[in-house]
């Protein structure tokens, strides 16, 4: 159910920790006068109730009247998605905010299996760990931020960084500090000195200007391809304990981590309940059906929900429900074999990328092999800065990449980068995409 906002003190009884967290004072004005919806929890109360029940309530239209009938969805290596006539009714129908319960629960088993979080009690029935399901995970960001982040607020993050993730900040009028960082993600030591400018006994105090939320992309970074090492997560993570900071884990490229083991998420760390994570199946079942999840502490994620119930209401039925059935046909074996096979395209389009721009770009350029993700962030050597560059010139050279500056707090300052993504293109594409580029800063130099 959801919790009230003047009730958010939770107490995390698990074997490794016993903490108290006042979530209270995380919450925005905004989110902290966010109220229930009457018909939205009886939606939710529907889904779990007997076929039997007799509802008068709500405001659902009958799906008898809607123009779809059945589908049947082939699938490239499983068993088919089978719309009947019933699950069609269901699909074509309002459903709860948190999301559909079957993918839900798939979900938690996966998120316990992978991360296995202190918060979860080990249990999917038993735990504080919460999820949700979001229309993309950049829904689930925009949420999480409208929770959390109020005006004037000291915010902590890695940028360069996500350049949608400075469109949903920096509206909210934010101060955005920037801790240092590398081909190996946050570096702890300038976290640790930005954070010395503050008492960490402040935070508590009404008033504080402690920053309270950290933003971290810890697998293959947008833009920077940088993964962040686990000895830096520990390290991150026990600054955040001692300032009381809650981590935004936005991790839409764990599944296109390129070695194995996976390497283990702060959500995996999280004693104290302070992590809120954002996963995405964008990048390896579809980005068009927008499926996202937030999993986190309970009393967070039945914020975003409330949020949900206040403007989308949910996730499409239909698309939560042919994600859901393709990965209970799946089951988890076989997601984690289809992941294995978007991650080995990946690492060969990565390879052939790496290779084009070692026989291009060695001269004039630098960059780091990407452990995750679908970039490589190329920094110009003799080029201060490339926005000009690549919006006028490359375009008359029939390439595009992405300018640096655009995933920089201030894009007035220069930024000698350039983002390339190995997706899409062909490795023929790519190498001639990087034939023309060397043309063109040879030129411009
Ligand atoms: N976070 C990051 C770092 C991203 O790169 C993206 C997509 N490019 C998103 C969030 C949003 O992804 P989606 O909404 O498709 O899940």
């Amino acid at each position: 159910m959801i919790t009230a906002a003047d009730d958010l003190r939770f107490t995390l009884d698990t074997d490794s920790s016993k903490t108290a967290m006042n979530y209270s004072r995380f919450l925005t004005a905004v989110s902290a006068a966010r109220k229930p919806s009457p018909i939205r929890i009886l939606t939710e109360l529907q889904q779990r109730s007997p076929p039997t029940l007799i509802s008068l309530a709500g405001g659902a239209p009958n799906p008898n009247t809607f123009p779809f009938h059945s589908a049947t969805i082939k699938v490239k290596n499983g068993p088919s998605v089978v719309f009947d006539e019933t699950t069609m009714k269901r699909a074509l129908q309002y459903s709860g905010s948190y999301g559909i319960p079957e993918l839900i629960s798939w979900m938690k088993d996966l998120q316990i299996n992978l991360h296995n979080p202190p918060t979860a009690g080990y249990s999917p029935e038993r735990g504080h760990m919460e999820m949700c399901v979001t229309t993309g995970s950049q829904e689930g960001l925009c949420k999480v931020f409208e929770m959390l982040v109020n005006p004037g607020d000291n915010i902590l993050l890695d940028a360069p960084t996500y350049s949608g993730t400075l469109a949903a900040l920096q509206p909210l009028g934010c101060n955005i500090i920037n801790v240092p960082s590398d081909q190996y993600g946050m570096i702890p030591k300038g976290l640790k000195e930005i954070l010395s400018r503050w008492d960490p006994a402040d935070s508590q105090k009404p008033g504080s200007t402690v920053p309270r939320v950290l933003y971290t992309i810890p697998n293959g970074g947008n833009p920077t391809g940088a993964s962040m090492t686990t000895e830096r997560k520990r390290e991150v993570y026990e600054l955040a304990r001692e300032y009381d900071l809650l981590i935004i884990e936005d991790d839409p490229y764990y599944f296109l981590q390129f070695q194995k083991p996976w390497a283990p998420t702060f959500l995996s760390m999280d004693v104290d309940g302070r992590i809120i994570r954002t996963d995405s199946f964008s990048k390896i079942l579809s980005s068009g059906l927008r499926i996202g999840f937030v999993t986190g502490p309970k009393p967070l994620v039945d914020r975003v929900v409330l949020h949900i119930q206040a403007s989308t209401m949910h996730t499409s039925t239909f698309t939560q429900l042919m994600v859901s059935q393709l990965l209970h046909g799946w089951g988890q074996e076989g997601f984690l074999k289809h992941v294995d096979g978007v991650v080995e395209f990946y690492r060969k389009q990565r390879d052939a990328m790496l290779s084009s721009a070692d026989r291009w770009l060695k001269d004039v350029a630098e960059w780091h092999a990407p452990a995750a993700g679908m970039f490589l962030w190329i920094r110009l050597k003799d080029i201060a800065d490339t926005q000009q560059l690549i919006m006028e010139k490359a375009l008359e050279k029939e390439v595009l990449l992405v300018p640096g500056g655009v995933f920089t707090i201030d894009s007035s300052v220069p930024c000698p980068y350039v983002r390339a993504a190995f997706s899409l293109s062909t490795p023929q594409q790519i190498d001639e995409a990087f034939r023309r580029l060397s043309v063109l800063i040879k030129e411009a130099l």
